[in-house]
């Protein structure tokens, strides 16, 4: 065998192996993608967006609803 067709091989090789490589990445990154995709869908379905905690209790209301919820220093009232 060669050094010519050794480098040939090598070559090939190299092609598949970096063909091959990125192929996965792209696949992941598509995944990725589409994981990211599904995960903003579900939390624009979740209220907890648009709720806020309040900061003496800690307690959750949906903005604009929020109720004293009895503690000393909780600004709602
Ligand atoms: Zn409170």
């Amino acid at each position: 065998m060669g050094l010519f067709t050794l480098l040939i091989l090598a070559a090939l090789g190299a092609l598949i192996y970096f063909g091959v490589k990125g192929r996965i990445v792209r696949l992941r990154e598509e995944f990725a993608e589409a994981l990211r995709r599904a995960q903003g869908k579900r939390a624009e379905k979740l209220p907890s967006e648009s709720m806020v905690a309040c900061p003496t209790c800690g307690t959750y209301a949906t903005a604009g609803q929020q109720k004293n919820c009895g503690k000393q220093g909780c600004p709602y009232t």
